[in-house]
């Protein structure tokens, strides 16, 4: 029911100090090294040179009774020899290292002197860059700061100063980097002080930026483009952290009022009408989706509409299309994103992220009472298939929560922009497996249960002899798709060891219930099947199951 491997929004935290750079020593530290015997003995002036961005020459002088040859291979660093004398058998050598200017990100290089393949001395260097994220939310503040007039603020405590950044009102930074000075910006929290003006498209431009909290001013014009659409806000929905302003100021494309749309909220569209029968009903909705991304055509319909292809594309279910009535529920929340252990959020349905790789089915009974309050009917053996608006990539799914099935999976609005729109995946397919047919997970871990968890399948499920995906029993004959053994077309069924233990047995190599493939297996789609006319209220048989299922 847990499960599916993560991938997490990480962060990568980069350099900043200051705005008004200070002026910083070169580090030249000089230290000879000096054989141990007089002769055979190899002097460097310099081991370490620690520069910073700027064009640079410096000498560094060498005296040996060694025949030598150097090594560079950084583009960066050219090495004329400028002054050569030999007295006595020992070499006095002066060469010039001109370092170029570095525009890009700090930079380390090695310089080898080489007086046999295994005797070499090294000369290490190190240039600062440009520091590029630094520049970046140094011009951006500053360019709020101009532009929301800065100096009537109720509190500009440092800003434009050269304290550090962190030290600025209303600033947070990274925790890393914070010694060194180097930290980014993370959050802007000045609510009621007093700011007047319009938003610089440059805050779009801090990509460390997560928290933009800026409400109760007299602010105006438009939100920038930049700025609405950026990466990573966690925990801002403009209706509250940003268009929510004093009295008589608003901005063009953000009214207070119409940002909560709730218009749209709880409006249900018949995706897929059941031809066939009374029809089994899917219920596709989402949880943190703010009105910004409900409307027409907008992200929210983008992804519900793929899920339900995504789901319409994996037998059985595209070959029993014409069973199903699918429903879209809009579902409007005031926050983007559901909570999680660091956020907590004001989302429609309350779904919450246990951890970074878990939700859980809790408060169904909740759920079930606002799908079916939104559909407008009792929602009793129906599947909810919600989409969770986060970054952690997860699911869950379960058949009977209060005679509902439900198939949570995170599909975040960031991922939707990364990808342009809705992207097929495995992680639906595989809840509905749960959720509709109460299917097993098939992971094979490799690790044993307690002997009380085999007992317990032993007792509640397999003696029952559901039919079920998986099996304690290896025995070919016994197994609960025996059926499926030695049929032609079904050469790939068998009796395998592995799912979720190795005491358990699955029908095939790979499943979607693995997360190895993107199909259920045969015995799956069986069983899928099975559900399908149960819920019709229609009749189940292998024959006519075996006909669409050849295809
Ligand atoms: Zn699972």
């Amino acid at each position: 029911m847990k499960h599916f491997t993560l991938y997490n929004l990480i962060i990568a935290l980069v350099v900043i100090s200051a705005v008004s750079c200070t002026k910083e020593t070169i580090k030249e530290d000089i230290e000879i090294i000096r054989d141990t015997t007089k002769r055979n003995f190899f002097e460097l002036s310099q081991e370490n040179i620690s520069l910073e961005k700027e064009e640079k020459t410096i000498s560094i002088d060498i005296t040996t009774d060694n025949t030598f040859s150097i090594k560079n291979e950084s583009d960066w660093i050219s090495i004329i020899l400028e002054k050569d004398s030999a007295k006595n058998g020992v070499f006095h050598k002066i060469y010039k290292l001109i370092f170029k200017k570095n525009e890009s990100e700090t930079r380390n290089a090695t310089v080898i002197f080489e007086i046999t393949p295994v005797r070499t001395f090294s000369l290490r260097i190190s240039q600062r860059g440009r520091s590029l994220g630094r520049i970046t939310d140094s011009l951006a503040l500053v360019a709020f700061y101009n532009s929301t007039n800065g100096k009537d603020w109720t509190n500009n405590a440092n800003w434009l100063s050269d304290k550090p950044i962190y030290s600025w009102y209303g600033i947070n930074c990274t925790s890393t980097g914070m010694l060194e000075g180097t930290a980014r910006v993370e959050a802007i929290t000045l609510i009621n002080n007093n700011l007047s003006g319009t938003i610089p498209k440059e805050i779009g431009n801090m990509d460390s930026l997560k928290v933009f909290s800026i409400a109760e001013n007299k602010l105006n014009g438009e939100i920038p483009e930049e700025v609405v659409n950026h990466k990573n806000w966690i925990d801002w929905g403009p209706s509250y952290y940003v268009a929510w302003q004093k009295n008589g100021y608003k901005f063009s494309n953000f009214d207070r009022q119409v940002e909560y749309n709730t218009s749209e909220h709880g409006k249900v569209i018949l995706l897929n009408k059941a031809s066939r029968s009374k029809g089994v009903n899917i219920i596709i909705t989402g949880d943190g989706f703010p009105s910004s991304t409900i409307g027409n055509g907008g992200e929210f319909e983008t992804i519900i509409n793929g899920t339900m292809d995504n789901l319409l594309e994996t037998e059985p279910f595209k070959s029993y299309k014409e069973y199903f009535n699918i429903y879209m529920v809009k579902a409007v929340s005031r926050q983007r994103y559901i909570s999680d252990p660091h956020y907590s959020r004001d989302t429609y349905y309350g779904i919450t992220l246990m951890d970074v790789s878990r939700v859980e089915i809790s408060g169904s009974l909740a759920i079930k009472q606002k799908v079916s309050s939104l559909i407008g009917f009792d929602i009793s053996n129906c599947t909810v298939v919600m989409v969770v608006n986060h970054d952690a990539n997860m699911g869950c799914g379960g058949k009977n929560y209060n005679d509902v099935g439900y198939a949570f999976f995170s599909y975040s609005d960031s991922f939707y922009k990364s990808n342009k729109g809705y992207k097929k995946h495995d992680g639906p397919v595989h809840e509905m497996g749960h959720a509709f047919a109460g299917l097993a997970d098939e992971y094979a871990y490799g690790y044993s249960p307690s002997v009380e968890y085999l007992q317990y399948w032993q007792e509640n499920y397999l003696t029952l002899e559901k039919n079920l995906n998986k099996s304690i029993q290896s025995d070919p004959k016994k197994v609960p798709w025996a059926h499926f053994i030695g049929l032609p077309g079904y050469e790939m069924v068998g009796v395998f060891s592995g799912a979720d233990f190795p005491q358990f047995y699955r029908s095939e190599q790979k499943s979607v219930m693995k997360a190895d493939a993107s199909w259920f297996n045969a015995v799956s789609r069986e069983i899928i099947v099975k559900r399908i006319m149960e819920l019709s209220g229609m009749q189940y048989s292998f024959e006519d199951f075996l006909k669409l299922d050849r295809k």
